[in-house]
């Protein structure tokens, strides 16, 4: 029988209302007790609640760091992880921790809900049932992942698109890794294959990272303010399209020279489906030529973080993190849509 350790971290999957109405989260050592079917999945279920629990919109590094620390405290103990958190910013913490969890074996599965568990149409039950099913069924899935409203994304992939649906996330370049319906349907094709190596975890992040949302009308005022922040390490840059910018030579220039003084800048669409080519049109051109590091496919989320854990492990070697950059890691890059 498999060891599953659910860490609850907060949002709205742990709350219920109390006497007057309000939203409050419930004690967490009785999840058995709201959702007694848990009982009914083969695996012997621990958890974890963390002290502090959250709203997601306040999640941080130094969160992911504690998170990628339970993990690694029970990593030998365990056969798979479900992490309860909230919607807002699951991709990002996914996502952090797809790269913190070098060489990952063991399923990591985020989940949350629209509605609280206590709730009467909730979705919390049956998103945190299949969640842990998922992570203690045979299929063994070595990767950092989200399982919402009946599919598993890979997490470093998914981003939240709507805040009403219980349908919340989506992830346009990536197939689902599974879908729930009468049974579990996995796509075992694109599921990462287990690595020959032991886990690493990478603890050290770089927060000295930015992103920046290209906008009709930005101005250089507006875009010096940002890259004159002495510390400033790495830029996401959120583009149009195929990874298009302004060519107003004073935004080319600045950019330029914020990367010769050396900035890391990623270059991530606004569109949710689709990869950046630079140099495409005349309007990446430029942005090739200064330097700027094409993101390719990758979610912002996903290039964030990323940047923030390769300026973390190799604050001193530029080179190597930006062919990092360039490269798939665990899954977050290449069209595999659907
Ligand atoms: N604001 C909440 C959070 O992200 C929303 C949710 O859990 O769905 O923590």
């Amino acid at each position: 029988m498999k060891n599953i350790l659910i860490i609850y971290t907060g949002g709205t999957i742990g709350m219920q209302h109390d006497a007057k109405g309000a939203l409050k989260p419930f004690d967490f050592g009785k999840v058995t007790e709201y959702v007694p079917d848990l009982k009914r999945i083969r695996c012997r279920l621990q958890h974890h609640a963390f002290r502090q629990q959250i709203d997601s919109s306040n999640v941080t590094p130094a969160f992911w760091i504690e998170l990628a620390g339970v993990i690694q405290k029970n990593y030998t103990r365990h056969d798979g992880f479900v992490i309860l958190h909230g919607t807002d910013t699951m991709a990002y913490s996914a996502s952090a921790l797809s790269f913190m969890l070098e060489h990952l074996s063991k399923p990591v599965i985020f989940t949350g809900s629209q509605l609280p568990m206590g709730a009467l149409r909730t979705d919390a039950k049956r998103n945190l049932i299949t969640a842990v099913e998922i992570a203690a069924g045979d299929i063994l899935i070595p990767e950092v992942c989200i399982y919402f409203n009946s599919k598993l994304y890979r997490g470093n992939r998914a981003e939240k698109y709507t805040s009403s649906d219980f349908d919340a996330y989506h992830s346009l370049n990536c197939m689902p890794l599974a879908e729930a319906g009468v049974d579990l349907y996995f796509n075992r094709d694109l599921l990462l294959p287990k690595p020959g190596k032991k886990l690493k975890v990478n603890l050290r992040l770089e927060t000295q990272v930015g992103l920046i949302r290209i906008f009709p009308g930005i101005t250089d005022s507006w875009m010096n303010g940002i890259l004159a922040q002495e510390h400033l390490k790495g830029l996401v840059l959120e583009t149009y399209g195929s990874g298009n910018a302004p060519t107003d030579p004073h935004f080319i220039s600045s950019l330029g020279k914020a990367i010769q003084k050396g900035l890391v800048v990623i270059n991530v669409s606004q569109c949710s489906g689709g990869s950046v080519e630079q140099g495409r049109y005349e309007t990446s051109v430029q942005l090739n030529k200064i330097g700027v590091i094409s993101g390719k496919d990758m979610t912002t989320e996903s290039a964030l973080t990323k940047l923030m854990v390769l300026l973390g492990e190799y604050p001193g070697d530029l080179k190597k993190v930006k062919k990092l950059m360039m490269t798939s890691l665990c899954g977050e890059m290449g069209l595999q849509p659907h």
